[in-house]
């Protein structure tokens, strides 16, 4: 377990992720009580290796007392079962109402915008960040101004926005948001932690809208109509092909955010640009 910031540790654990990460961070705040976020291998030995770095803790006095869920996603909510177990059964687990209909683990309690949850020294502000997913939650900490961002950011590899649990417009909302609320340093789920919370959070919406003016320059040109083709003509060179049709997913949130704002229509399979 890493001691990053006071009252907050890091144990990075070994999940069916995307690549190119191949971990997710399951982060542990507070002292003397302790809430666990995201415990998400569902890889025995990976949640061995969690148990045992909590029953450290243990051992010296402290306790878990709540068990937190980011979002969804099973490469963050697949050892949390098995936790709560090795903890004895009694650790509530904690989701927004909308991850708890998403997932096959039984929560024993909902949060949501607004909510304040208070563990081992630490108090929380809540955040609804949907657009990744939709009971997407990150947690300020308001002691140190460090959020758990969950997969809202990455620090490693890139956030990938699939129509359905997924949409850009709330995403680029949800992030404006995270970035008024002023963090020091984000806690990503994936990667190392970001310092400069507010700077990172400000590149990325950048980022998104150079990527959908990309494509909206493609599909001027004309050579590319489909997702898959607008794969090849944004991310040639840059990815490999086989990364092309995972990449036409997150277009294809792209075009969706310009079809809402009139930049884009789509005729079945193929799209073109508007106005
Ligand atoms: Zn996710």
């Amino acid at each position: 377990m890493e001691h990053l910031l006071p009252r907050i540790a890091r144990v990075p654990v070994r999940t069916p992720t995307l690549a190119p990460a191949t971990h997710t961070n399951t982060w542990v705040l507070g002292e003397g009580e302790l809430a666990v976020f995201d415990p998400a291998s569902p890889y025995e030995d990976e949640q061995r290796l969690l148990y045992g770095m909590l029953a450290e803790r243990i051992a010296t006095g402290e306790r878990v007392t709540h068990i937190v869920l980011t979002h969804h996603h099973h490469d963050h909510v697949a050892g949390a079962e098995a936790l709560r177990d090795a903890l004895g059964g009694q650790v509530p687990i904690l989701a927004h109402r909308a991850t708890d209909e998403r997932v096959d683990v039984r929560i024993d309690g909902h949060l949501d915008e607004g909510d304040v949850l208070e563990v081992g020294g630490c108090i929380l502000d809540l955040m609804h960040t949907p657009g990744h997913a939709p009971g997407h939650l990150v947690f300020r900490d308001r002691d140190t101004g460090a959020v758990v961002a969950g997969d809202m950011v990455a620090g490693i590899g890139t956030i990938l926005i699939e129509p359905g649990d997924g949409h850009l417009g709330q995403y680029l909302e949800s992030l404006a948001r995270m970035q008024k609320a002023g963090p020091t340093a984000l806690l990503p789920a994936h990667g190392p932690m970001l310092e400069q919370g507010e700077a990172v959070l400000a590149f990325y919406i950048a980022h998104r809208h150079q990527r959908t003016e990309q494509i909206r320059q493609a599909l001027v040109k004309r050579g590319a109509s489909t997702p898959l083709e607008l794969a090849e003509a944004v991310y040639g060179g840059v990815i490999e092909p086989s990364a092309y049709p995972i990449a036409a997913v997150q277009i294809t949130s792209h075009l969706q955010w310009m079809r809402e704002h009139a930049l884009a229509a789509e005729d079945g399979e193929h799209w073109r640009a508007v106005s």
